[in-house]
């Protein structure tokens, strides 16, 4: 068990032997779009104080932390992480960090076009940009913001900064852009980059969500065979991502399918939220403060007694919640906990 290993060889194990290895960071709650599907109506936001949101020293040295316990990958996110001051000093500061291999993002796309060069020079990996729709008055609609030029405009600029890999998001929806999947796929298959579609979880901020909205991964990809030559790849250890490569080479399709197929059993992922606190699954309840510790000169080897602690306690994970196919009281919504 974790308290009577020998520091050296202390990893981030739960009790059910699973070994987190990747971070998500969320900078910050806020976005600038307000996709239906993750933020809360305009006047029901309560955005998090600023004076709780980490300071980049103040996630450097969580992240610090967790290196040393085991986390070999990060995902920036949020909110829109690109809302945050000068990201790329934090990238720069998070990828110096020893034993940390690989720092990527996932963003609305927004100000990609503006920054990607910055981020690319800073030491960031790779960039998966969120895109619902490729029907202008659509995209507005699902998120909240009239931008889809600008956003193709930012992927663009990603590939051509040489980001990589570039992927693409997509939250297919029944009855909002089902009917695009194919045309999604196209785009992405023009460029030669690799698309995933994520089942729509109950983790929206609208309360819109129920199982007849969600679009299982098999309708898409029984769709997508009926017209491309697809081989299957599996879902690699660990990976979120059922993969499916076209036989013509032009990049490949991933599903992420944890409402009709979760992939709990093979997490290794945490999270750490804009405000501090480590969450060991998204569909925890139990919230890991971390800051209070950071802000009130707890150690490092405090910090990490505390981490070990909250991933020991890391729940079963969604597909043990067959209930949740009913609808789910939860506590956060996708902006606050970080996606
Ligand atoms: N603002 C950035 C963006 O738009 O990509 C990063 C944060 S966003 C919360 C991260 C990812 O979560 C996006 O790809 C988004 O589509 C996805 N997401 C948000 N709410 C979701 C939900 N209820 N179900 C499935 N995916 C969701």
């Amino acid at each position: 068990m974790q308290g009577t290993e020998k520091r050296e060889e202390r990893v981030l194990r739960d009790r059910k032997g699973r070994i987190a290895r990747k971070l998500r960071v969320s900078v910050t709650d806020r976005c600038n779009f307000a996709c239906l599907f993750c933020m809360p109506e305009k006047d029901k936001i309560s955005w998090i104080p600023n004076e709780q949101i980490l300071s980049f020293d103040e996630i450097e040295r969580v992240v610090e932390v967790l290196a040393s316990l085991g986390i070999e990958k990060v995902r920036i996110t949020g909110g829109e992480p690109l809302l945050r001051r000068d990201l790329e000093e934090l990238v720069d500061r998070i990828t110096s960090i020893k034993k940390i291999h690989s720092v990527d993002m996932t963003t609305n796309g927004w100000h990609l076009e503006r920054k990607a060069e910055a981020l690319r020079r800073a030491g960031l990996r790779g960039v998966t940009v969120s895109l619902h729709s490729l029907r202008s008055d659509r995209f507005a609609k699902i998120s909240g913001m009239d931008a889809l030029p600008r956003v193709l405009r930012g992927i663009d600029r990603a590939l051509d900064v040489g980001l990589n890999p570039v992927k693409i998001n997509s939250v297919a929806i029944r009855g909002y852009n089902d009917d695009e999947i194919l045309n999604l796929i196209e785009y992405a298959r023009e460029r030669r980059i690799s698309i995933r579609f994520i089942e729509f979880m109950p983790l929206d901020g609208l309360g819109m969500w129920n199982y007849e909205r969600v679009v299982p991964g098999k309708e898409i990809i029984d769709a997508a065979s009926r017209v491309y030559p697809l081989e299957a790849q599996g879902r690699g250890n660990n990976e979120t991502s059922s993969i499916w490569r076209f036989k013509d080479g032009r990049g490949d399709l991933g599903l992420i399918t944890p409402m009709s197929e979760p992939f709990c059993d093979d997490c290794d992922r945490i999270r750490l939220t804009a405000d501090g606190k480590l969450l060991s699954c998204l569909f925890d309840t139990d919230y890991h403060d971390l800051r209070h510790l950071v802000r009130n000169g707890g150690s490092q080897e405090a910090l990490a007694d505390m981490i070990l602690k909250a991933v020991w306690k890391k729940p079963d994970g969604v597909g043990y919640m067959p209930w949740i196919k009913d609808g789910w009281a939860k506590p956060r919504n996708m902006n606050a906990i970080g996606g």
